[in-house]
């Protein structure tokens, strides 16, 4: 069923639902009962394994030290009774190609026991290391079809969980995605491989700090996910929405966001049934979702977890996506996790909350009441704001896809162009190191509540800056430009690797003037941070960033505004990108140059599915639609003129202009999609970029103009107002 059929079945639907689906009672199992249990935890490990085992493999967990190979058979063994017990049928070892998804491919426990029988296997080797084949993920030229082996190796860092279905569960091991040459073919080798960079060069300067303990210095990542959720009988009827992920046409509502008053509303009772049963799902893989609220869109909400360790975190929130979307279908609803969804209305991204710190340093980026005398800080600190100063460029393309490409910069997220928000006090600080030292910090003040019942509080020593793309909020940057469907890994990726550089450079300055004199290392410190502070203050704005003065400002200060992703990917083969990547064994060219060439793919093909699908909707939803109206009209033009009466031919003259348009804008984007160009990869992205994509839109006004004027009755959508409202 198709056109204003569907549109009104679905209207009719929803108002006739009576109760929410899948109603939970949460009294049968509390919370705290439910938290972890389909997870191999550290609790399970210590539980079932021998003691010298569980050590052993701690200590491969926490300081990322080599699995013993001998003991791979006995956690086999033991993570098949735990998940048998538990009724597993399967294991799967997970893995995250470069499409953006997840991948999985099972394997039954059950062997034949050569008499007729079976039996539960599962072997060390086959918990290490799997083959899936999988020749059809995009490799981006790292392997031919011939050679097209690929293996996936186990994490050993991030547990294993089991996956529920009503039909049974399934034992998920998360793991790399290789090829045989060992070039990553996935987004979690180069992540793993990151934190074991950033570790290696946060020791020295932990060292020359006098803290030699070596306890694994990892990087923290907490990400904030937006959301929309609409009825999922809206969802079918539009294609544009199934197929691309977002409206390819609608008009603009009469009311939309304007009010803001859905902004932290109290949520509504359908909603936060779903809420509550995807927290209890995520719950029971062991992941800390912590706040729920409503955002800043009608129908648009967010989750966000406590900050994990970078590599769980990144796990976690694939986990958190696909939960969202399977919970929100058994409510009948569909959670969009696109980028922007509604055109006009405020999109979703994905804010990544950044950090390091080790078991015995605690969480470095934490500058204590007295930031000024926190020297270690300061270091860390500095590290992060060089860092984007140099790879502003590379910290952009790590969050190019097209999708994102509807929201940076659309007054809703941060521009294209990365600079770095420090917040008053550690402004202040940073502006006392540019003129030589550092002698106070400012104090945070205190509240005057003017409400004499609570005791006086504190200030935060800084505001935040809602409109910076990479803000110091108090322990932590918060890396805001992310998209709401994209994997963290990427951007986990470029943050702890060029921050790796950065304290790599440190560490060597410093070491130098150290030498073996560690009292000279106050004034080193000092000296260094002051050379930095002048060198790197280009960066640092705190002002805000949705301005058109900023655009001008930015690029006098010669940084880097890349506003699409067809300008952003380039840079993934830089040279100094390159070079960095190589240096800390992070990515190869050819690991890089693949992953440029798959991301370009990726962009065209999303485009070419959107142009397909404006084309197709176009023609067969919104053209007979409009002619319809516009017989109607011209029928009853007709009519009246028969029997004398004038009838003005506005509408129907109108219509009749928009017809045509219609008609000349489906026409010209079908000949953009059908001329010849050049085939590089990148050439074909500008092309997408700059022909297809401006064609889309033409259509696209076209349609949203005949919205306002067909007869309701007749039009195909469902409206912008219905799906955003009807709940
Ligand atoms: P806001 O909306 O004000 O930014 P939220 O509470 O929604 O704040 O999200 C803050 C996020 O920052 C949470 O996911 C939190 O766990 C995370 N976070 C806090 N400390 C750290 C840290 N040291 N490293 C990484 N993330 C952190
Ligand atoms: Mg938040």
């Amino acid at each position: 069923m198709s056109g204003s059929k569907a549109r009104m079945k679905a209207i009719e639907a929803i108002t006739n639902q009576t109760a929410p689906c899948n109603v939970l009672n949460f009294h049968d199992q509390p919370a705290d009962e439910i938290f972890g249990m389909n997870v191999f935890s550290t609790k399970v490990l210590r539980d079932r394994l021998p003691k010298n085992v569980f050590k052993s493999l701690m200590k491969t967990i926490e300081d990322r030290t080599g699995l013993a190979p001998d003991i791979a058979d006995i956690v086999a063994t033991a993570m098949k009774d735990w998940a048998i017990e538990k009724g597993a049928t399967h294991y799967s070892h997970v893995f995250y190609p470069l499409t953006g998804l997840t991948a999985e491919k099972h394997d039954s426990f059950l062997v034949p026991d050569g008499q007729g029988g079976a039996i539960a296997d599962f072997s060390g080797k086959a918990l290490i290391q799997g083959e899936p084949d999988a020749s059809s993920f995009p490799n981006g030229g790292l392997r031919e079809t011939f050679e097209a082996r690929g293996y996936t190796l186990w994490d050993v860092t991030s547990p294993a969980y089991l996956m529920e279905n009503p039909n049974g569960r399934t034992l998920c091991i998360p793991t790399m995605f290789i090829s045989w040459t060992g070039d990553a073919l996935d987004k979690k080798t180069p992540v793993l491989r990151s934190m074991q960079a950033l570790n290696k060069q946060a020791q020295r300067i932990l060292k020359l700090f006098g803290n030699e303990s070596g306890a694994f210095v990892a990087s923290t990542a907490g990400p904030e996910q937006e959301y929309f959720l609409i009825d999922r009988n809206f969802f079918f009827a539009r294609p544009d929405l199934l197929n691309a992920g977002r409206t390819l046409f609608g008009a603009r509502p009469p009311k939309g966001q304007e009010f803001a008053d859905q902004y932290f509303g109290s949520i509504p009772e359908r909603v936060l049934s779903f809420m509550m049963d995807a927290e209890r799902e995520l719950f029971k893989l062991g992941i800390p979702v912590k706040t729920r609220h409503n955002e800043v869109a009608p129908g648009q909400y967010e989750i966000a977890p406590i900050y994990e360790t970078a590599n769980v975190a990144s796990d976690h929130q694939q986990l958190v996506m696909v939960t969202l979307k399977n919970v929100a279908r058994k409510h009948g609803m569909e959670c969009l996790l696109h980028e922007k969804p509604f055109l006009g209305i405020n999109g979703s991204g994905k804010h990544l909350n950044w950090s390091l710190g080790s078991a015995t340093a605690g969480n470095l980026l934490d500058p204590g009441d007295t930031p000024h005398a926190n020297m270690q800080f300061l270091v860390f600190c500095m590290a992060v704001v060089r860092a984007v100063h140099q790879y502003g460029g590379l910290l952009r393309a790590s969050v190019a896809v097209a999708s994102n490409d509807h929201r940076l910069g659309a007054n809703e997220a941060p521009p294209a162009i990365m600079s770095v928000y420090l917040g008053d006090q550690l402004n202040d600080i940073f502006e006392q190191l540019k003129s030589g030292g550092v002698k106070s910090s400012k104090k945070a003040s205190l509240i005057q509540l003017g409400v004499d019942t609570l005791p006086v509080l504190p200030k935060d020593a800084g505001d935040r800056n809602r409109t910076s793309p990479f803000a110091f909020t108090g322990n932590r940057f918060e890396f805001r430009a992310v998209g709401s469907t994209q994997s963290i890994a990427g951007p986990l990726v470029v943050i702890n690797t060029m921050v790796a550089e950065s304290l790599d450079y440190i560490a060597t300055e410093l070491e130098a003037m150290v030498g073996n004199n560690p009292s000279k290392l106050q004034a080193s410190v000092t000296k260094l941070l002051s050379q930095l502070a002048k060198d790197h203050a280009a960066i640092v704005f705190n002002g805000d960033n949705y301005s058109e003065q900023w655009h001008a400002e930015a690029a006098r200060r010669g940084l880097p505004n890349l506003k699409t992703t067809v300008d952003a990917l380039p840079e993934l083969t830089k040279k100094p990108v390159v070079a960095m990547f190589k240096k800390y064994s992070v990515l190869s060219k050819e690991e890089l140059e693949s992953r440029q060439t798959i991301y370009l793919e990726n962009y065209v093909m999303t485009l070419k599915v959107e142009a397909n699908l404006a084309l197709k909707m176009g023609r067969t939803l919104i053209f007979p639609a409009a002619i319809r109206y516009q017989s109607e009209l011209a029928k009853t033009c007709a009519d009246l003129k028969a029997v004398g009466i004038k009838f003005d031919t506005n509408t129907l003259d109108r219509m009749t202009s928009l017809v045509k348009e219609l008609q000349t804008t489906l026409e010209s984007l079908e000949s953009v999609m059908g001329a010849k160009r050049d085939d590089s990869a990148l050439a074909e992205a500008r092309y997408f970029r700059d022909k297809v994509l401006p064609g889309v839109l033409a259509v696209r006004k076209v349609t949203d103009q005949l919205e306002g004027l067909v007869a309701d009755d007749l039009w195909p959508l469902p409206t912008y107002q219905e799906m955003l409202f009807i709940k």
